[in-house]
């Protein structure tokens, strides 16, 4: 039997969570056998090396050798708790620090260049799993588990879309097996690096921020696993983010899509890829809590049973504006959308909620708010014949905006779900900007003022917590 375990940032955080990291890779491998451990960077390192390389770009050196010095401590505390008198210790602590030593190079680089591409800063970014890896394999050894770090720039290849690169399973199968299978059959574990990969040319690539869940379930489809648990500090997917609402609940079941929603939706506990690979297959995915072991955290599979009439969770994305295209001219033209969402797509804006009036005078969608002035823009541009025959009367942005977005399959042909949503948040004093419903009736979104983001979770979470 096979399992591909992914161990986030806060698992690998301190030598007190390594030990603990070790210890249920210890215990699953006696149960499962073949165990393939994937690892993110030590919480809080990804932030920092990201700083810094923006900040080199800025002209800023002085950030970059803090950022050094953070790194270098972090990582021989680490080194000093768990090996100190080991003879693992010295060889170890010069691997990380020769990682080190690379990403101050590549600041330097960056700092005279005055450009960051994202290409170097998925060379940079990628030093935080490479060292975690090391640390979480030596470790293991140190405990008597024979263990392997692996860079996933020789197992995952992917095309050359830095910072968010899209993998080619075909070629990541072939050479994740051909790496891997011969460790698991000499009953080595390999501890892979979340989050980095590479192109068929060997250049590293990144698969986006919290892309380690990512990995696993990439690996997990490759090598043709039974299941993928994402280990994490949380008892798995939780009714709201539990930083927001404190009485959020622990999930017991998902099906992938309601998952793939709440991931896309805000959900930060599961990169929204990570069922992609998986659902493919049909893998089970199962989150579950390093500090709470024994708690069975969030089984996800193809249909989870679904309770009639039930929200199940409820998530929000913040930071966003709400872009309008009005205008009375637009009404039965066709066409219209299509040349929105273009202009929208050629300014490498990603829209992330449509809602149109059924009188087609108007078309609004939600975008992150950073990307409001080049979105504008190019959509001016693509309307400026219409605007100015006032066939398009208005493209405006209202900013400050979030999506509040409801999650539950069970919801689907359940009658007066959206008015209990609507009654709660009115109770609240939250007016809704926006709403859109997807086909599939799994999800129901609504754009809320930012300031209202809170309380419009609160409100839908006492209905989910009442029912
Ligand atoms: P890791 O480093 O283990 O990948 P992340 O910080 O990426 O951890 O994701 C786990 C965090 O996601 C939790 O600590 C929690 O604060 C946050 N979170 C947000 N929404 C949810 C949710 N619906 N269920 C569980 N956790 C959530
Ligand atoms: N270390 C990466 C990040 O912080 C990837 C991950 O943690 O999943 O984004
Ligand atoms: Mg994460």
């Amino acid at each position: 039997m096979k399992l591909v375990m992914k161990f986030g940032g806060t698992s690998v955080g301190s030598a007190e969570a390594i030990q603990r990291t070790a210890g249920l890779v210890q215990r699953f491998q006696r149960e499962w056998t073949d165990v393939i451990v994937v690892a993110s960077a030590m919480s809080g390192v990804t932030d920092l090396l990201t700083r810094a390389a923006d900040a080199s770009a800025a002209g800023d050196s002085r950030t970059c050798s803090e950022a050094a010095r953070e790194l270098r401590r972090k990582h021989y505390q680490v080194i000093d708790d768990l090996l100190s008198a080991h003879e693992e210790a010295l060889p170890l602590t010069n691997e990380i620090d020769r990682f080190i030593e690379r990403f101050e190079s590549l600041c330097k680089a960056v700092l005279i260049l005055g450009e960051l591409t994202p290409r170097a800063m998925d060379a940079m970014t990628s030093m935080g799993e490479r060292m975690s890896v090391r640390l979480l394999a030596a470790y293991l050894r140190s405990t008597g588990t024979a263990a392997q770090a692996v860079d996933a720039t020789d197992l995952i290849v992917t095309d050359g879309n830095f910072q968010s690169a899209t993998p080619m399973l075909d070629l990541t199968a072939g050479k994740s097996t051909e790496c891997l299978e011969p460790m698991l059959m000499t009953g080595v574990t390999p501890v892979v690096t979340g989050f980095i990969a590479a192109t068929a040319d060997g250049i590293t690539t990144t698969l986006g921020r919290g892309g380690s869940d990512y990995s696993a379930a990439i690996l997990g489809q490759a090598l043709h696993a039974d299941e993928v648990w994402i280990w994490t500090d949380v008892d798995g997917v939780m009714t709201t983010d539990p930083r927001l609402v404190p009485d959020a609940r622990s999930i017991k079941r998902l099906s992938y899509r309601e998952v793939a929603e709440l991931a896309y939706y805000g959900a930060r506990v599961l990169h929204p890829l990570t069922i992609r690979p998986v659902v493919e297959v049909g893998i089970p995915l199962r989150i579950k809590n390093t500090f709470n072991p024994d708690h069975p955290g969030t089984r996800i599979a193809k249909e989870a049973k679904e309770n009639n009439g039930k929200i199940k969770a409820v998530t929000a994305i913040r930071d966003l504006s709400l872009v309008n295209v009005e205008g009375k001219g637009m009404m039965g033209v066709p066409g219209i959308a299509a040349r929105t969402f273009g202009a929208v797509a050629r300014s490498q804006v990603s829209v992330l909620l449509i809602s149109q009036a059924s009188s087609e005078q108007s078309i609004c969608f939600t975008i992150p708010e950073n990307c409001t002035d080049e979105a504008i823009g190019s959509l001016e541009n693509e309307f400026s014949a219409e605007l100015a025959r006032r066939d398009v009367d208005r493209i405006w942005a209202q900013p400050a905006v979030a999506i509040v977005t409801v999650v539950g399959a069970g919801m689907r042909g359940t009658p007066g779900i959206a008015g209990r949503l609507f009654g709660a948040l009115g109770e609240k004093g939250v007016n809704i900007i926006a709403i859109a419903q997807g086909s599939s009736e799994c999800i129901i979104s609504m754009v809320v003022d930012d300031r209202d983001t809170g309380s419009a979770l609160a409100a839908i979470h006492g209905l989910i917590t009442r029912s």
